[in-house]
């Protein structure tokens, strides 16, 4: 009633919120349903090396449906609050393990996976044994298989995931710290963290050549990594002017539309076959 809405503590109801609610709700049904029926699938986007434009690894990016679907930035947030994200994040494991077995038998290349993964997996115990019965499985080495965690979640739970980290390292997998520079790390932490690689988010990367802050930004990140040791990549590289800025910094390799979109295993093996023949470079 309207009694009720005015007293402190109670949120006014909104025609948008209802919405929202609805669909989120009919979006958990869908994914649930989806699972079932293989509606999802993974790209594919690769990471290059700044120095000589070697290509290094590819990152697994979840679609679900086609080209017109749902983007994660909407379903995954759905799938965490729900549950879903473990079989669903179980599923991205494998799957994104039997590509890169497929693309290294295409191609020949020793490429890295890099494999998002969210909190809830993080805390689920059986993580580790999913990662080492998918590389396994498919015959890669650990050290191919790159682990993301987002900055802000490390350093949230730093305590409850150092020691699945370390666990992770001794593997020889590799970690990456993903959306660098949005998730406030200490330095303190930062040294002791058994990390090997930060990705400077992307809404850093898209101020170099507009403000002096987001370059200023992007330059701490690059120096922070190198004064402690670890490998930076620079995240949605767009434009040859932020890659000439990042190259002039020395951070090590960039993922971006400039270079390769995300794409399927196919489109990604006549990719790689035509920079072969092109000569790589063309930056
Ligand atoms: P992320 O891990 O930071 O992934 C990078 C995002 O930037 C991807 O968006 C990618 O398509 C996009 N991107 C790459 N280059 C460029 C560029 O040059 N310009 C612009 N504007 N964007 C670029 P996407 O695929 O929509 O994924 C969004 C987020 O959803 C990811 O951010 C990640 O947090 C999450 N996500 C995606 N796949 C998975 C998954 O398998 N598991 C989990 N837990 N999360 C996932
Ligand atoms: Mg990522
Ligand atoms: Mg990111
Ligand atoms: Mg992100």
């Amino acid at each position: 009633s309207a009694k009720r809405e005015r007293r402190p503590g109670y949120v006014r109801y909104h025609p948008e919120m209802g919405r929202a609610a609805l669909r989120r709700a009919s979006l958990s049904r869908a994914l649930h349903a989806g699972l079932q029926q293989q509606a999802f699938r993974l790209v594919l986007q690769p990471q290059i090396r700044l120095s000589d434009g070697e290509v290094l690894g590819v990152e697994a990016l979840l679609r679900w449906g086609d080209e017109s679907g749902v983007s994660p930035a909407e379903f995954i947030p759905v799938a965490e609050s729900t549950g879903l994200i473990l079989p669903l994040g179980t599923w991205v494991i494998d799957e994104a393990c039997a590509q890169l077995a497929q693309l290294q038998r295409r191609t020949g290349l020793p490429l890295r996976m890099a494999i998002n993964v969210s909190l809830a997996q993080w805390r689920d115990n059986a993580l580790l044994g999913h990662l080492d019965a998918a590389a396994r499985r498919h015959g890669l080495q650990p050290q191919q298989v790159e682990i993301e965690l987002t900055e802000s979640l490390a350093m949230q739970e730093v305590d409850q995931l150092l020691p699945r980290l370390h666990a992770l390292r001794e593997r020889g997998m590799r970690v990456a710290l993903d959306d660098f520079g949005t998730g406030f790390s200490s330095l303190a932490y930062l040294q002791h963290m058994p990390v090997d690689l930060l990705k400077i988010d992307r809404s850093f990367v898209h101020e170099i050549g507009c403000s002096r802050r987001g370059e200023d930004i992007v330059r701490t990140i690059v120096s922070l990594g190198r004064l402690i040791g670890l490998e930076v990549l620079a995240e949605g590289v767009e434009t040859l002017q932020q890659e000439d800025f990042l190259r002039g910094l020395g951070c090590d390799a960039t993922q971006g539309y400039l270079r390769a979109r995300p794409m399927g295993l196919d489109a990604l093996c006549d990719w790689l076959a035509r920079r072969r023949v092109d000569g790589v470079a063309d930056a």
